[in-house]
């Protein structure tokens, strides 16, 4: 199904592992950032991006809280980098049962990363402007999409249509559409 064509900005943050020692400012700032009143409080529990932090194995690495998953994923991953051997889940971006982290600590209600949308919008993201060792950069580029029209979409606006005007009156000017673009 043919859409409208719309351009939209996609951001990214690009993380640089090696450049990472672990500071854990960017944990820091976004919960304080994201804290209710702002900057009332911080716990890095609460914050969008959690470090993982393994000194003996010489590795921190920054991951972004990602989607909600209402379930454990069937199986499990495990990472081997520079033949060292790391926890399975340790990188995950997910809010899922099987663990605490992404999740708000009183509430349980999963946090995902919001590129700190504010109004009037950042320059860039807090984490990215506290990271010092230059491990995080904030990049945007302009993408062109189709929007579809989804199915769902069309149920929901056929079903307001049929409210209104009554499913006889709706499938006759279907019919008279159907016919006419024939
Ligand atoms: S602020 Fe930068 S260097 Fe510090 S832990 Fe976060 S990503 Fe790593
Ligand atoms: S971009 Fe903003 S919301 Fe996302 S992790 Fe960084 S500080 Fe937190």
């Amino acid at each position: 199904m043919e859409g409208e064509k719309k351009t939209k900005i996609v951001k990214t943050i690009k993380v640089d592992v090696d450049k990472c020692n672990g500071c854990k400012a960017c944990e820091v700032i976004c919960s304080a950032f994201h804290a209710a009143p702002k900057y009332s409080s911080n716990n890095p529990a609460r914050s969008r991006i959690r470090v993982i932090r393994e000194p003996l194995k010489d590795v921190y690495v920054p991951v972004y809280a990602g989607e909600y998953t209402p379930a454990e994923c069937m199986g499990r991953d495990k990472y081997v980098i520079d033949g060292k051997e790391y926890e399975e889940c340790a990188f995950c971006r997910a809010s899922c049962p099987s663990r605490d982290v992404f999740k708000e600590p009183d509430s349980g209600l999963p946090l995902k990363c919001d590129m700190c949308e504010d109004d009037p919008t950042l320059k860039e993201p807090m984490c990215v402007q506290w990271c010092l060792a230059d491990a995080l950069t904030y990049e945007e580029r302009e993408e062109e999409v189709v929007e579809e029209v989804k199915p769902a979409d069309i149920e929901a606006g056929l079903e307001a249509l049929v409210n209104k005007y009554g499913l006889q009156k709706v499938m006759d000017t279907v019919a008279r559409i159907a016919k006419r673009d024939n």
